[in-house]
């Protein structure tokens, strides 16, 4: 089962003029950076109520983040679920035929597993799942 929107990722082209906005004019703070390579990405995690909110820079012109970008203008990229058991969740959706971009998990930010659905299966969004310790 789905628990809550663990955070809501936010593609930017600027890390640290977009960390400034988030926190001098809407009061969040954000709890340091990361580079995820394999994705090429650099990311900042902002804490607000029971979800966050996840700011991602690209860190080469050909990753997907900056490739969304191109594609899309900066804005909201993808939508993370928490569920307890990821490799279960995956396992069942497979089962039901659902496509998958992941299908084993994978290290996310801040050392969760992570694993993506594809937005062509999921009504044109980008769904995270995330699993957490
Ligand atoms: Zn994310």
């Amino acid at each position: 089962m789905v628990k809550k929107i663990d955070h809501i990722g936010i593609a930017v082209k600027d890390l640290a003029a977009a960390i400034k906005f988030y926190e001098e004019m809407l009061g969040l703070k954000a709890t340091g950076t990361e580079v995820v390579e394999e994705q090429k990405v650099r990311v900042a995690f902002l804490p607000t109520g029971d979800s966050e909110v996840e700011l991602l820079e690209s860190t080469s012109p050909d990753g997907p983040i900056a490739k969304f970008i191109e594609k899309n203008g900066e804005g909201i990229q993808h939508i993370a679920f928490r569920v307890d058991n990821l490799e279960e969740k995956l396992a069942e959706l497979k089962n039901k035929g659902i496509r998958l971009i992941d299908e084993k998990p994978r290290y996310g930010a801040g050392g969760a597993r992570i694993a993506f659905l594809h937005p062509k299966a999921t009504f044109g969004t980008l769904i995270e799942l995330c699993e957490r310790k």
